[in-house]
């Protein structure tokens, strides 16, 4: 039965039975030699074929070295042709694929590597030596493969080149079939998300949801995925390690054709693979987005080639929405809403059915309500917290149970922690976030993980961390801090100390506050809206 103010995307016509193993094969066996993928870069390409024939070299092996359903592979790497070729493999075999962020320091690689426990990581010449370091904190961790050309560091070290030595293009050996297993149950990759409170979590999405995801994807966005233009290129350029890179990566092998590949966002290279390669659809977070409007190189370029752009991953300003539009002359310019948790976006617009600042509609076979502090569904035009339910929901956070149940409730809803509207039609705008969240270039910070390095440092007594606006990020981490009584210590080395110890894309870059106390509410929770005001107000006067 329908209940009241939960809004029901039209019916889902699930067509893909099988898993995402016996997906990818079927599909890549029927795009033959088509191009899948070229390094903006290098102009190194990958064709079907060549990834079908490299990916059951990587699968037999795993099966040799007893990887399969209920183990979980890695990846440590910047976007990179071989990338695509290690889920198809975890796949095939049921492994779980859990990329990590090849920035990490060895601090975040030890609590996100414990979260998956990989058997074996692939690694680029730029991730080896710090792999390899923390091998003996992750006994889990039996095989360390290199990627590329290169010569081994050590004799542990297998080279990725000798694994896919055997593999045949011409040649694909029709003997090897994908292990069965549980579409359903069998976890497909395991991501990284905060989710709305604490440390990063890993969060497992089945073969189910990710099934779901092409189905509706297909439904909504037939005109990307089922073209029959076959200069159709899409940009590969969000990290293949976070969702949003991730399910475009995969969904642009199952169609079957060209993604541009770029490893590290370089405005230039950007624009001349969008040239060169006529990339007509650009599929992107919101800070690729304010190059394409801002930067001056791009007056060099005639972008005429783009036809549509789709934002994703962070809010897109609605001023900037509508430059877009009038610079681009475009006739869909929209953004899409998701989480690392609802497998990709949950709401979405179709093709020419944009509203300017809303991020779409709920798509088919899923539900979503508004609710208000009591949990009550709100009708339209009232804000409060997005819930969602349906085949796109993670299974959980691996091995995290409390975590899980405070996301997903008992009827199965997902809580988001992000605040919302929709209008009569159906359409929902994204107003705040209730959860710590910060999102930096739509990269995750998790205020948790700052505010416990922080309160480690010799001279810090209490610290808040909280994400301010800036027009060309998002959002910055800003620190309110308290010394210790009798220590001294600057801003500056507040952020020095930071840098230190993680991933460049967490730096306090909106500075540092000195506080006397952090306001906290009697159970001693940080009361981050007086911050966030205090914050924007002290850093707009700088
Ligand atoms: P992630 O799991 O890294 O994809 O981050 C998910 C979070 O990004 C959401 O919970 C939102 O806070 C934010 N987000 C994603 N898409 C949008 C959007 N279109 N508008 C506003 N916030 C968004």
């Amino acid at each position: 039965m329908k209940e009241e103010n939960i809004l029901y995307g039209p019916e889902l016509e699930r067509t893909i039975e099988g898993s995402l193993g016996d997906l990818a094969i079927l599909m890549l066996k029927s795009a033959e030699d088509n191009l899948i993928q070229v390094d903006a870069n290098t102009n190194k390409k990958l064709r079907a074929n060549e990834l079908l024939s490299r990916a059951i070299c990587i699968a037999k092996w795993f099966k040799q070295n007893g990887i399969g359903v209920g183990d979980s592979v890695t990846v440590s790497c910047e976007n990179r042709l071989e990338f695509c070729i290690i889920p198809i493999a975890a796949f095939f075999v049921g492994a779980t694929f859990a990329p990590i962020n090849p920035d990490y320091i060895p601090r975040e690689l030890k609590h996100v590597l414990g979260l998956s426990k990989p058997k074996a990581i692939f690694c680029s010449s730029t991730t080896i030596d710090k792999i390899i370091k923390c091998q003996p904190d992750h006994p889990y961790l039996k095989k360390i493969i290199l990627l590329g050309n290169e010569t081994k560091p050590n004799n542990s070290v297998i080279l990725f080149e000798e694994l896919i030595k055997d593999a045949d293009p011409e040649n694909i050996d029709e003997e090897f079939e994908v292990t069965p297993y549980d579409p359903k149950e069998t976890v497909a990759t395991i991501l990284c998300s905060s989710g709305t409170t604490g440390m990063p979590k890993g969060v497992m999405c089945t073969h189910d949801s990710m099934t779901a995801y092409i189905d509706i994807a297909r439904a909504i966005v037939t005109e990307i995925i089922d073209s029959d233009d076959p200069s159709d290129a899409m940009m590969g350029l969000v990290p293949f390690f976070h969702s949003f890179g991730f399910m475009l990566m995969f969904l642009n092998v199952i169609r079957g054709k060209l993604m541009v590949v770029i490893s590290k966002f370089k405005p230039k290279v950007f624009l001349d693979a969008v040239i060169n390669y006529k990339v007509a659809r650009m599929i992107v977070p919101p800070p690729v987005l304010m190059v394409l409007l801002k930067h001056p190189l791009t007056k060099n370029y005639d972008l005429s080639v783009i036809k549509e752009i789709r934002s994703g991953a962070a809010p897109l300003g609605k001023d900037m929405e509508r430059e877009l539009k009038e610079r681009f002359r475009v006739k869909q310019v929209s953004q899409s809403y998701g989480m690392t948790e609802t497998t990709l976006g949950i709401l979405m617009t179709p093709y020419g059915k944009s509203k300017v600042g809303s991020s779409g509609k709920i798509v088919p076979g899923c539900a979503v309500k508004v609710i208000d502090e009591s949990g009550k569904a709100l009708g339209p035009n009232q804000e409060g917290e997005m819930c969602f339910k349906g085949p796109l929901i993670m299974k959980g956070y691996v091995g995290d149970l409390a975590s899980t149940a405070a996301t997903i409730d008992e009827d199965g809803w997902l809580h988001t922690g992000d605040v919302a509207y929709y209008d009569e039609e159906g359409y929902f705008y994204v107003v705040d976030r209730l959860k710590e969240l910060i999102k930096y270039k739509g990269f995750q910070v998790a205020p948790a993980e700052l505010e416990a390095l922080l309160v480690t440092h010799p001279c810090v007594e209490d610290a808040a961390v909280i994400g301010i606006p800036n027009e060309d990020a998002g959002e910055l981490p800003l620190a309110f801090v308290v010394k210790k009584s009798g220590k001294n210590i600057t801003e500056r080395e507040i952020e020095k100390f930071v840098e230190d110890n993680v991933s460049h894309t967490k730096r306090l870059r909106g500075g540092v506050i000195f506080l006397d106390e952090i306001p906290r509410n009697p159970t001693g929770k940080i009361l981050r809206r007086v911050l966030r005001d205090r914050g924007v107000k002290q850093t707009s006067k700088l």
